[in-house]
């Protein structure tokens, strides 16, 4: 495990010039996901632990994405040919990291995909909640139909996703807190968060949800709700 991390620093280590960096870019939330952040900020939806399930979800849909992609682009594997998840946990600090060797995002493709409703299964639970008359709805229908990515703002306070796209010489920072209604986007310059290639997410968890930072509970919901990701998924802790 440990050699794991080792060889992710390794090649990447020397190549920032963090006094060339432009600085971070400022991004309001499209209406609709300004909307649907409200909502999953204060709503009393009890079964938050499906955020991890969404995010699993995501990862294992980059990582099918690639190796889709790289039956007719080999070259997009040139970074390594290895095809997995990693979820890390920090609960001292109360921090869940879970990196994917995917495919990554693009600078626009952050903008396309986390800033605005890019799935049509939040779209439609954005509909449904419009029609219904009951707020008291609201919450069930959070577990009903998922909503995606945004669901890391159950147990979160802040959230900072840092990318990898193998079409891009660069990797990139998206930021946001639960309550501020915009994100940044930014180089990543620090040399131990630079991948070769996929997702690695960050996770700043509320005081009220920092428990979910323990790997034993990490390992739990990865069993009961990610049985079925045809990718390896390893976890670990932070040795302390
Ligand atoms: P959905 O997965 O249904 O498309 P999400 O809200 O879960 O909706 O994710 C929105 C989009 O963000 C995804 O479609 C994808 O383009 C992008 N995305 C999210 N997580 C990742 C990831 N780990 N790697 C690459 N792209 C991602
Ligand atoms: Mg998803």
């Amino acid at each position: 495990e440990s050699s794991l991390v080792g060889r992710r620093y390794e090649s990447s280590a020397a190549a920032v010039d963090s006094s060339d960096v432009p600085p971070a870019e400022k991004f309001e939330y499209q209406a609709e996901v300004n909307r649907l952040m409200d909502l999953i900020v204060h709503s009393l939806y009890s079964n938050k632990e499906v955020f991890l399930r969404e995010l699993v979800s995501n990862a294992s849909d980059a990582l099918d994405k690639l190796r889709y992609m790289s039956v007719t682009e080999p070259d997009l594997l040139k970074d390594g040919p290895e095809l997995h998840i990693r979820i890390e946990t920090d609960k001292d600090n109360g921090i869940i990291m879970i990196t994917d060797s995917g495919i990554g995002m693009t600078r626009q493709e952050l903008v396309d995909s986390l800033g605005t409703i890019a799935s049509s299964g939040t779209a439609k639970f954005l509909k449904t909640l419009k029609e219904s008359q009951e707020a008291s709805v609201d919450s069930n229908l959070i577990g009903q139909f998922g909503v995606g990515f945004y669901s890391a703002f159950l147990v979160s306070d802040k959230v900072a996703v840092s990318t990898k796209s193998p079409k891009s010489e660069k990797q990139y920072v998206w930021e946001s807190e639960a309550e501020s209604n915009s994100y940044t986007i930014r180089e990543e310059t620090d040399p131990e968060k630079l991948i070769p290639r996929g997702t690695h997410l960050t996770l700043y968890l509320k005081r009220d949800d920092k428990g979910f930072a323990h790997p034993e509970r990490i390992q739990k919901l990865v069993k009961n709700y990610s049985q079925f990701v045809s990718f390896p998924i390893y976890t670990w802790q932070e040795k302390g």
